[in-house]
């Protein structure tokens, strides 16, 4: 892509409520427009970063066994009348009537529909376990919508559910879910860290949320750093190997301020060890047994013939909210720069032009074209700003690699640099090969 023809609306204004560092760099970089509270367009350049997260997360899905499909984002309440969330919910549901007069309403979350779904159509122990998740919009009025994408009122959001014969069986989709998620993370470069959350009136260590760490997060998060060490490298999804995995989490402290009590703490962590600090909630995963599957009447035969509710958890991930938290953890300086696996470009190609010189032009447009066949995606800054001031862009634009074709670059050798290392002047065999990698 060529950027001039490329639709980025770099601004320099910003409005007040633009508080945190994400928040600011989605609007200066054009990633997203307001249009109203909490509620965003997403520009190529920002819609580019958000589905390259979404495919990751898919992916790791997908390598779980889980099966995508996508629900609506407009739901009958009666479901919800159903399981006794439709008084519940609040004010944080937007609640819709139909030209017929029926209640309706834009889903914040999907445990009724599923089950809904779920009970209509299976009817034995041999159709579970199932493993199911969508990737959809949701929207939830909240009641101070903040910090652009980070707390919005519409957002993406990967949720899946899983459906267990019992409770012994649920464990291991919750376990894997666990694991997965640990790697979609670390794909983005993401140290989340997994804490204990609470799980209301079922009890028991089935909740966690994984967190990143950001000086902005709404969370704070009290821990045992020693948890930063865990090497996820030597687990894999065995059951036997997923347990040891858990219990090695468990075994640190780890919690968010709704679980804190400071005596425990002192008790369980040594001084040295303790960690105090500000987190993102980036996922939530959520063991409820029978919670909606039993008011919902979602039951099946089981082995010995006997009618079983079936057991239930949800796993989330904010996907659109991922997007700025990635911003909060990489931006530092006054400077982006995307994970490799994120980023909206692979490379940027920024020559040095002016009105008497195209020849920097010409020789961009040719590496353009050979980088291209490598199917290397590229973006080529052809405009005719200054050098300092397509630098100051692409400082917020986070392409992790630039190639600068300038005074520096030689006949066939030409400047590459990662962002935030020492450039290096090779030719483009040379320049491939750190691409690919
Ligand atoms: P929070 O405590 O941040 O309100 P939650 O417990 O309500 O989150 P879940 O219902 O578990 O969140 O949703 C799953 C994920 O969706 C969260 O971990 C978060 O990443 C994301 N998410 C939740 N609410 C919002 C929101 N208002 N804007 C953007 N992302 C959100
Ligand atoms: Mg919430």
């Amino acid at each position: 892509m060529y950027i001039s023809q490329l639709f980025i609306p770099i601004t320099k204004n910003l409005p007040s409520e633009a508080k945190i560092k994400s928040h600011q760099l989605m609007l200066r970089a054009g990633m997203i427009k307001q249009s109203a509270a909490g509620i965003y367009s997403w520009l190529p350049l920002g819609f580019k970063v958000m589905k390259k997260i979404e495919q990751i997360v898919r992916e790791e899905q997908n390598n779980i066994g889980a099966q995508e499909m996508l629900m609506p984002t407009i739901q009958s309440a009666d479901i919800w009348k159903e399981s006794g969330r439709y008084e519940d919910y609040g004010q944080e549901m937007l609640r819709i009537k139909d030209r017929q007069g029926r209640e309706m309403l834009y889903g914040p979350t999907n445990e009724e529909l599923i089950t809904e779904i779920f009970r209509s159509s299976v009817k034995s122990y041999k159709s579970l376990p199932q493993l199911l998740y969508h990737i959809q919009w949701k929207f939830r009025d909240e009641i101070r919508p903040r910090f652009g994408v980070m707390r919005c009122r519409e957002f993406f959001m990967k949720d899946a559910y899983s459906f267990d014969q019992d409770e012994q069986s649920a464990k291991k989709s919750y376990n894997k879910m666990f694991f997965s998620y640990l790697k979609t993370f670390k794909r983005m470069g993401l140290n989340a860290i997994p804490m204990a959350a609470d799980t209301g009136p079922i009890g028991g260590d089935l909740s966690h949320e994984f967190i990143i760490i950001a000086e902005t997060g709404e969370s704070k998060i009290f821990l045992d750093k020693r948890i930063f060490e865990i090497n996820l490298e030597k687990y894999n999804f065995s059951e036997e190997s997923l347990e040891r995995m858990r219990n090695e989490f468990s075994s640190y402290y780890a919690v968010t301020d709704e679980k804190f009590n400071q005596k425990e703490f002192n008790q369980k962590v040594e001084k040295k060890n303790q960690f105090t600090t500000n987190g993102i909630e980036v996922g939530h995963i959520f063991y409820f047994g029978d919670k909606y599957s039993k008011p919902l009447n979602c039951s099946f035969d089981n082995q010995d013939g006997k009618k079983s509710t079936v057991k239930m958890g949800s796993y989330g991930i904010g996907v659109s909210r991922l997007v700025g938290a990635l911003i909060e953890a990489f931006y530092i300086d006054g400077r982006m720069k995307w994970p490799r696996s994120v980023s909206p470009f692979d490379v940027v190609i920024i020559p040095s032009i002016n009105k008497n010189n195209k020849e920097n032009l010409e020789k961009s447009k040719r590496i353009y074209d050979e980088l291209k066949k490598q199917n290397i995606d590229v973006l080529l800054d052809d405009t005719d700003e200054n050098l300092s001031s397509k630098f100051m862009k692409h400082d917020l634009i986070g392409i992790p690699f630039q190639i600068i074709v300038g005074s520096k670059s030689a006949e066939e050798k030409f400047e590459f640099k990662e962002v935030n290392m020492k450039s290096e002047i090779i030719d483009l065999k040379r320049i491939k090969q750190k691409l690919q990698k």
